[in-house]
């Protein structure tokens, strides 16, 4: 009632642009035609795009060198600039209208991973960092995407413990660095499948920290889906 009432002052504008839209969280067809979903074929685990599939399950380089801990990640947009705008708005700008759209992307991007899913946890933010901008965007996803497929989630499975430094600008091994250790399960998930929430996958770092933390807490397995995926070594500075 509140947003159709705002909507009669101010008609709802494109996740993309400043164009007036029909409804709220929509994209005019013009930019949709350039987000960059991520499709097969993909790595295996990592989700990274491969330039051909050679038999159903194929390992990137990296994973095949060394398998990160979660069993598999998927990213719905490949992050360019419309995704980072997306990621933006809903990070930094608090936008939610955009929630029910990016929660469909992410089930369709998880697929299987969502359907064996126990539940979803999103990627943890620090307290003091939570209080300083009030709400957590993993958060938000994961709980859009509880309700677009009706697994449930649990906002407190996984925590910071220690307040890092931001990720912007650091390397992948200076990432993994920063985020080890600082993650850690709150409960006992024997034996279930989780799913791991997240807005970008950079360089898996944080989500790795995530999957260890739930596998020591009992977990069987640990897949990640987010919204939007580095793909370029050169996208990695955000
Ligand atoms: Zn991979």
């Amino acid at each position: 009632m509140v947003s159709r009432l705002s909507d009669l002052i101010w008609p709802p504008r494109s996740l993309l642009s400043e164009a007036f839209v029909d409804r709220p969280g929509v994209i005019e067809p013009a930019l949709w035609g350039e987000l960059k979903f991520l499709t097969s074929p993909l790595c295996s685990c990592c989700g990274f795009p491969l330039p051909e599939a050679t038999a159903p399950e194929v390992l990137c380089a990296a994973c095949a060198a060394s398998r990160p801990a979660y069993d598999s990640a998927r990213g719905a947009l490949a992050y360019d600039d419309h995704a980072r705008r997306l990621v933006l708005d809903l990070k930094r700008g608090g936008r939610r209208d955009g929630l029910p759209v990016f929660a469909r992307w992410m089930a369709a991007a998880a697929g299987e991973a969502l359907e064996h899913a126990d539940f979803l946890a999103p990627a943890p933010m620090h307290w003091t960092r939570l209080a300083a901008r009030s709400f957590n965007q993993a958060a938000w996803l994961a709980q859009a995407l509880s309700q677009a497929s009706g697994k449930p989630w649990k906002p407190g499975a996984l925590a910071r413990v220690k307040r890092r430094r931001s990720q912007a600008g650091l390397s992948a091994t200076e990432r993994r660095r920063n985020v080890g250790g600082a993650i850690k399960a709150r409960g006992r998930f024997a034996g279930q499948v989780a799913l791991v929430v997240d807005d970008v996958f950079t360089t898996g770092a944080t989500l790795e920290a995530c999957a260890r933390a739930l596998r020591k807490a009992g977990a069987a397995e640990v897949h990640a889906v987010t919204l939007a995926r580095v793909v370029r070594p050169t996208d990695i500075l955000i």
